[in-house]
C-alpha cells in the first residue's frame, strides 16, 4: 500500500550541517541501512556537488540494495546562463546513479536578484531546464522550493510561477521549504493550502526549528494538504536544527492516525534515535520528546503515586509504543510509592514493609549527605540489593594509594596502587593514568579483571564532578557521577565525599559491581 504521508529523511545531508555532526562514509552507510530497515521512503544521502565524501558515499551505496527506501542525491538548479547538461554540479547528480534526485531552486525574487544576481525569468528557466534534464535522464525528481514561505509573502504570483515551472517540467514532488525556520504554523498552513489548490504534484514540506516550530510547521502543512515531509532524526541540522522526524513519525501514527512508516517500526524509534546519536558520537538529549530518557520520567510524589495506580494518568502514550521506558526518579521530594515503583523498574519486589522502611531511611540519609540517585540507577540498585540480601560484596577495596609527580619539563604522571579482596583471595596492582582518577580506575580494573574477565569489556563513558555544599554548610563536598557501559547497556553510579579521589573510587567501585550483576557473575 502506498504511504499516505511520505517520510523523506535528510539526516545524512541537511542533518550533517548541524554543529558537532560529522559522519564518515561507513557511518552514512550504516545509518542509511537502519533508516531503510525502519521504513522511511526516501534517504537523502548527500550533496555530491559540495564534497567528495558524498560522491564516495553514492559510489559505495550502489552496492547496497535498499528494501524500503529510495536513495536521493541532493543538488541545486543549474547555474545561470549555462545549459543544464553542461553544468558540472548537475552532472554529478546524474553520476550519483540514484533513482531520486532532489534539487533546490529559488522562490523569492529578493534571492534571485540579490543572491543569484540574475533575472526573474532566467531563474524560471534554471528551474525548468534542470528538472527537464533530470527527467530526461530517468530520474524521479523532488523539487525543493527554497525560502518558499518568505517568497510567497514577498511576491505570491512569482513564487507560484517558480513552482509551476518545476511542475510543468515534470517534477514529481514540489517541496515547500521554510529555509530560515522563522515561519508560523498559520502562515505555513495558508500558503500550503494555496499551493495545494494550484498544483497537481505531491506537495512536500521541509521546515527548520529556528523558533521551536519545526515539527509544528510540518504538521500544519500536512493538515493543509502536504503528503511528503522532510526532516532529520533527532532534529539534527543547521543552527537549532531541522524538523525532528523522531517526533513527526510517532505524531502521524499516534495522534493523527495517518499512515507514514509501518506501524511495527514505531517500537524501534528510541533505538533508532540512540543509534544515530551514537554513530554521530553525540550524547543523547534526555529531553527529546518521545525518545529522550526523560520523556517518560516521573519525579514528583503525586505523579508517581498516580502513575502507580493508572499508567495513563501522567503519560500521553505508553512509552513502550515508541521503544522508550518509564523511569521513576528518586528524590527526597517523593515518598514510598516512588521507591516501590523504582524498585519494581529495577526488578525488585519491596513487599516487605520493614525493608521498605530501611531503604527509605537510607536514601533520605544519603540524599541529606549529597547523594542524588536520579542519574545513578546503578548505585541505587546496589543499595536496594544490600537491604534485601545478605550476600557478601563481590569485592572489597582494602587499601589504595594515589600519587602524582612532575619534573616541570614533562607532563605530570599519576600512579595508583590498589589492594582488593575477592573472597579469600587478594590482588595488589599498580597502574599509570592521565590523572589520579584515571590511574585509580586502571589499577582497580586490572586487579578485578584477574577474577572477573568480563570486566575487560566495560568502559567509562562519562565522568562528572560537582562541588556541593554539605548539609551542615561547614565543608565543601564533592559529588562524582560516572556513566559506564558494557556495550549493551549503560548505567550511572555516584560517589560523595569531601575528597574527590574517595568520591571517585566509590562511584568506580559501584560501576564495576553493577557490571558484575549485569553479566550475572554475581547474583
Ligand atoms: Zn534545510
Amino acid at each position: 500500500m502506498a504511504p499516505e504521508i511520505e517520510i523523506y529523511d535528510t539526516t545524512l545531508r541537511d542533518g550533517t550541517q548541524g554543529e558537532g555532526v560529522a559522519f564518515s562514509v561507513a557511518d552514512k552507510l550504516r545509518i542509511a541501512e537502519r533508516l531503510d530497515a525502519f521504513g522511511v521512503h526516501y534517504i537523502e544521502g548527500g550533496w555530491p556537488g559540495s564534497n567528495p565524501r558524498d560522491i564516495e558515499f553514492f559510489a559505495e551505496a550502489r552496492h547496497h540494495t535498499f528494501k524500503n527506501a529510495r536513495l536521493a542525491a541532493f543538488g541545486s538548479t543549474r547555474r545561470k546562463d549555462v545549459a543544464a547538461a553542461a553544468d558540472d554540479q548537475v552532472q554529478l547528480l546524474i553520476a550519483a546513479e540514484t533513482p531520486v534526485v532532489t534539487i533546490f531552486g529559488k522562490t523569492s525574487p529578493l534571492h534571485v536578484r540579490e543572491v543569484l544576481q540574475t533575472t526573474l525569468d532566467e531563474n524560471l528557466k534554471m528551474i525548468a531546464d534542470t528538472v527537464r534534464f533530470l527527467k530526461a535522464n530517468g530520474k524521479f525528481v523532488v523539487y525543493d522550493a527554497e525560502h518558499c514561505f518568505d517568497g510567497f509573502k514577498e511576491d505570491t504570483p512569482y513564487a507560484l510561477a517558480t513552482l509551476h515551472a518545476a511542475e510543468k517540467a515534470g517534477a514529481d514532488i514540489v517541496t515547500l521549504c521554510d529555509t530560515n525556520g522563522g515561519s508560523l504554523p498559520a502562515d505555513i498552513a495558508a500558503i500550503t493550502r494555496l499551493v495545494r489548490g494550484e498544483l497537481r504534484a505531491r506537495i512536500g514540506i521541509h521546515t527548520h526549528d529556528d523558533i521551536g516550530l519545526g515539527v509544528a510547521n510540518a504538521l500544519a502543512a500536512i493538515e493543509a494538504g502536504a503528503t511528503h515531509v522532510q526532516g532529520t532524526i533527532n532534529g539534527y541540522g543547521e543552527r537549532t536544527g531541522n524538523c525532528n522526524m523522531t517526533s513527526v513519525m510517532p505524531i502521524l501514527h499516534f495522534k493523527l492516525n495517518r499512515r507514514g512508516v509501518p506501524a511495527e517500526s514505531l517500537p524501534l524509534l528510541t533505538e533508532l534515535s540512540q543509534f544515530v546519536d551514537e554513530t554521530a558520537n553525540l550524547r543523547p538529549n534526555p529531553r527529546l520528546p518521545w525518545v529522550g530518557s526523560s520523556a517518560f520520567s516521573h519525579k514528583g510524589g503525586t505523579h508517581v503515586n498516580a502513575v502507580a495506580k493508572v499508567l495513563s494518568s501522567y503519560e500521553h502514550v505508553n512509552p513502550a509504543s515508541v521503544g522508550n521506558t518509564r523511569h521513576v526518579l528518586i528524590s527526597d521530594l517523593a515518598g514510598r510509592s516512588n521507591i516501590i515503583m523504582k524498585a519494581r523498574e529495577l526488578g525488585f519486589d519491596l513487599a516487605n514493609d520493614a525493608h521498605l522502611r530501611t531503604l527509605l531511611a537510607a536514601i533520605k540519609e544519603m540524599e541529606h549527605r549529597g547523594y542524588e540517585f536520579e542519574a545513578a540507577d546503578g548505585s541505587l540498585t546496589l543499595l536496594i540489593r544490600r537491604v534485601l540480601s545478605k550476600a557478601p560484596p563481590p569485592f572489597t577495596v582494602d587499601a589504595y594509594h594515589v600519587s602524582m609527580r612532575s619534573d616541570g619539563a614533562r607532563p605530570s604522571v599519576c600512579e595508583a596502587t590498589v589492594k582488593v579482596r575477592v573472597g579469600t583471595e587478594r590482588a595488589h596492582t599498580v597502574a599509570d593514568g592521565d590523572g589520579p582518577v584515571n590511574a585509580l580506575d586502571a589499577a582497580l580494573r586490572a586487579a578485578l579483571v584477574t577474577f572477573y574477565r568480563q570486566l575487560g569489556a566495560v568502559r567509562l563513558t562519562d565522568y562528572k564532578v560537582r562541588i556541593i555544599d554539605s548539609a551542615s554548610g561547614t565543608a565543601a563536598t564533592t559529588r562524582v557521577l560516572i556513566q559506564t557501559t558494557d556495550g549493551a547497556s549503560e548505567w550511572g553510579t555516584i560517589g560523595v565525599h569531601e575528597n574527590i579521589i574517595e568520591a571517585s573510587l566509590q562511584a568506580l567501585a559501584d560501576s564495576l559491581e553493577v557490571a558484575l550483576i549485569k553479566s550475572a557473575a554475581i547474583v
